[in-house]
């Protein structure tokens, strides 16, 4: 059945994806399930994306009542209204425009500093980054096997060094500079405070708009509500995406007052962005997850997260390092010992694991994770650790 399932894969679906040789039937709380039945602990969540993990009655029981899926924006409907309010009312920002990815988001995010930059068309983005896939969201991901084949993108944009604020130059037609408080794929890597208390000195000095993308570290993942949160300041604009939806597709652009006021009618637009239904599932997960002691949970939970890979530190020297937030880690291996071995044998002891950039093992679990699936999960961690260790030997 699997192989079956494989082949036809293989022969009718592009082939853009390196997909893990496992087929994924069902899932409950912290816990997926194979086609044999067999549970594996997820510390993945769908790449950073099922935070409240599976069959959450939050989720489940908004999917179960009847109600509008679909409408288009050119209607007033009442789910998107509501949940721009919850965004606004619990950020910075004074509006929301809803699309449907992060990349998305991202592109957005780019059309509305442009417009409000006027003749100034240039970003700055950094090192290490990862903003999406579309022609501008890539255009400042900094990775050159994802850009180069598709080149030319989008122009005027220029890279920094991450967390290295002589390498910003905002000189000349700068519009805006879009960074990752904690970046998610570039390899589980967080802003210094400093770092981006500099870059919003730095724009507010050049009248320069400051983006914050929050697609993977954004709402809840960290253990505030916002990555931007742990460096004290707010950006102008920040995009949302992959925790929202619990699982659906949303994606979110949040603007203060100054971006707004340059935007008109027909500026953008899209024809599934904000839909009811999946706004009213958005609308229960930030109810979710912005309720009372959800976030001193994680934040609990993502400490004694910590205390394990800081183990795993002091046990192997290959593991070299462990850095992040919350329930947002990265365990930096030696160059020698391939990521990909880590998490293959992460498979065998039935744990979910992710990499990120050149050769960090991700964790980005559900944030309902809990102590006891933590201890499960350094069992696990340790056993395949010591396979990748033995290989070594
Ligand atoms: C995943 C990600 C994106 C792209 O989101 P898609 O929904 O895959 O388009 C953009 N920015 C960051 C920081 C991400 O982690």
């Amino acid at each position: 059945m699997f192989r079956e399932i494989r082949e036809a894969e293989k022969q009718f679906v592009v082939q853009t994806y390196k997909r893990a040789p496992v087929l994924w039937e069902r899932g409950h709380g912290v816990w997926l399930v194979d086609l044999e039945g067999r549970e594996y602990l997820d510390m993945a969540a769908g790449i950073a994306v099922n935070s409240l993990g599976y069959e959450h009655p939050a989720i489940t029981e908004v999917l179960a009542k009847p109600g509008l899926i679909h409408t288009s924006n050119l209607y007033y409907t009442r789910p998107q209204v509501e949940l721009a309010r919850a965004l606004c009312e619990n950020s910075f920002a004074s509006k929301v425009f809803f699309c449907n990815s992060g990349t998305e988001a991202n592109e957005g995010a780019l059309k509305f500093a442009r417009k409000w930059g006027k003749d100034r068309r240039q970003i700055v983005a950094f090192s290490d980054s990862f903003h999406g896939r579309t022609m501008g969201a890539l255009a400042c991901t900094a990775n050159p096997r994802y850009r180069q084949p598709f080149e030319p993108l989008i122009g005027g944009v220029r890279f920094a060094t991450y967390n290295d604020l002589d390498s910003v130059n905002l000189d000349g037609e700068v519009a805006a500079v879009i960074v990752e408080p904690i970046q998610g794929e570039g390899g589980v890597r967080p802003a210094d405070p400093a770092f981006l208390q500099g870059l919003r000195r730095m724009c507010e000095a050049r009248d320069v708009l400051l983006i914050f993308d929050e697609v993977q570290c954004g709402l809840g993942r960290t253990g505030q509500l916002w990555g931007y949160q742990h460096g004290g300041v707010e950006p102008d604009i920040m995009t949302l995406a992959k925790p929202l939806g619990g699982g659906l597709p949303i994606g979110a652009i949040l603007i203060n007052e100054k971006v707004a006021n340059a935007l008109e009618a027909g500026d953008h637009g899209s024809t599934f962005g904000g839909g009811p239904l999946v706004t009213r599932v958005a609308q229960s997960v930030f109810d979710t997850i912005n309720g009372p002691d959800f976030l001193k949970q994680v934040l609990e939970v993502g400490e004694q997260l910590h205390q394990v890979l800081r183990r795993a530190v002091a046990r192997h020297q290959f593991v070299l390092e462990a850095r992040g937030r919350g329930l947002m880690w990265g365990l930096v291996l030696d160059d020698k010992v391939p990521v990909a071995d880590l998490v293959e044998a992460g498979y065998k002891q039935k744990v979910v694991m992710l990499s990120s950039g050149r050769n960090t093992l991700r964790l980005v679990p559900p944030l309902i994770l809990k102590a006891k699936h933590v201890e499960i999960f350094e069992k696990r961690l340790t056993a395949a650790l010591e396979e990748v260790a033995l290989a070594l030997a």
